[in-house]
């Protein structure tokens, strides 16, 4: 895979996750013009969430696609970082 391809195909997935995203109904999200999708690498902590008031991960259908366990993405950093 190129290196123009494989950028390609990380914004489709980051597109898609963001797309079926559900941090905005949780109680801990704040209202900054993010957009979520704190799991993904290359998008990872947020910028304005450091509350951790409740996280509804476990239930989001990026999750269950891709069997991810960790939670508090927002805070704790991507699967990724937090897998370390
Ligand atoms: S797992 Fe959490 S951070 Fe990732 S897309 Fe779903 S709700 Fe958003
Ligand atoms: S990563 Fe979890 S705690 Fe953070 S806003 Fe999304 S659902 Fe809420």
């Amino acid at each position: 895979m190129d290196t123009k391809m494989n950028s390609e195909w990380v914004k489709e997935q980051e597109e898609m996750v963001l797309s079926l995203c559900i941090c905005q109904e949780c109680p801990s999200w704040v209202e900054c013009g993010e957009k979520g999708g704190y799991c993904f690498g290359t998008i990872g902590k947020s910028e304005c969430i450091f509350e951790e008031k409740g996280c509804i991960c476990l239930g989001c259908p990026v999750a269950d696609k891709s069997g991810l366990e960790f939670m508090y993405y927002c805070t704790q950093g991507s699967a990724k970082e937090q897998e370390k």
